[in-house]
């Protein structure tokens, strides 16, 4: 029998509490996109402890030779029930998981999978290794127990060509910056879906952290001429038109430019500027305000630098 000094010991070792909560586990719905193409739409949302960090789209495609992942969620975790999920789905293994950027929220599922068929692109394969172990501390820190035994290995697949074939499915690769360093857009040839990463948002406003904003508009417009049908977005909807996503992306882009260069040319401060009006027309997008808050803190002083040059190093 335990008595109550043994049970609260063993309270105290983990091993018993009342309060263990159950198992975390996230929810992966695949949602039909085109023929043998499905999306797992993340929260669109902050990444939180009630998310999971499962805040980003996953797509999986079902090829005749298996089951291909662009990008593959925040812990090892996600890793593993995708996977579960997603051959359930097409009763075919995975074999290849491309990673459309460095972010935490599409990569860290990585390490559910044998590191040789994940896939990068040369870019982001050295925006990796300069970023280091460290980088995963900020997700451990936000969001504890989800990320448990989330360790990330350097992708095995370093893409040269400009396309993958796998069986009956070509896909054609489009290695993109702006809004980080190295983004990977992908199209499916025969479904002409686009599916394309943190270049595009949609009804959710976009995030800053690593943005270059004029080469990130210049991603939208080499986008804008690329063939597709329809747009699966790194965050929000899919698009089933071509331009919508893109479009609305580069709106609130240009707007945001133009608001913080204004805000720096009046002598705003940070809080003064996060506070701005947003447009009536960017009523739709989730999340507006708070990107506009993160915005202003990655961009702001980089801006007013610009503007107004170090005296002390002017000569
Ligand atoms: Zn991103």
């Amino acid at each position: 029998m335990i008595d109550r000094r043994a049970a609260l010991a063993m309270v105290a070792a983990g091993l018993a509490s009342p309060l263990r909560a159950a198992p975390l586990r996230y929810t992966i719905d695949p949602l039909p996109v085109a023929r043998n193409i499905w999306v797992v739409r993340g929260k669109d949302a902050a990444i939180d402890g009630a998310n999971g960090g499962a805040i980003a789209n996953i797509s999986i495609l079902r090829t005749t030779v298996g089951t291909v992942l662009v990008d593959c969620g925040p812990s090892l975790r996600y890793g593993q029930q995708l996977k579960a999920a997603a051959e359930a789905l097409t009763g075919m293994p995975v074999i290849r998981v491309y990673l459309t950027h460095l972010h935490p929220d599409h990569i860290y599922g990585a390490a559910a999978f044998d590191p040789s068929i994940v896939a990068v692109t040369p870019a982001l394969a050295r925006s990796l290794e300069t970023l280091g172990p460290s980088f995963s501390d900020g997700m451990y820190r936000l969001l504890g127990d989800w990320m448990r035994g989330t360790e990330f290995a350097a992708p095995g697949k370093v893409l040269g060509e400009d396309h993958e074939t796998f069986g009956d499915r070509r896909l054609d690769l489009y290695p993109l910056a702006g809004h980080s360093e190295a983004d990977l857009a992908i199209v499916d040839n025969e479904t002409g879906v686009l599916i394309a990463g943190d270049l595009v948002f949609h009804d959710r406003a976009p995030s800053t952290p690593h943005a270059d904003i004029g080469r990130w508009l210049a991603s939208l417009d080499r986008l804008g001429t690329i063939r597709h049908r329809a747009v699966i977005p790194g965050h929000g909807p899919v698009d089933s038109t071509p331009s919508a996503a893109i479009d609305q992306t580069r709106d609130w882009l240009s707007w945001l430019r133009e608001t913080l260069d204004r805000a720096v040319a009046e002598g705003l401060d940070p809080v003064e500027a996060g506070n701005l009006p947003i447009p009536e027309r960017f009523a739709a997008l989730k999340a507006a305000r708070y990107e506009l808050q993160r915005s202003v803190a990655h961009l702001f002083s980089r801006i007013e630098e610009q503007a107004l040059p170090r005296v002390d190093l002017k000569r």
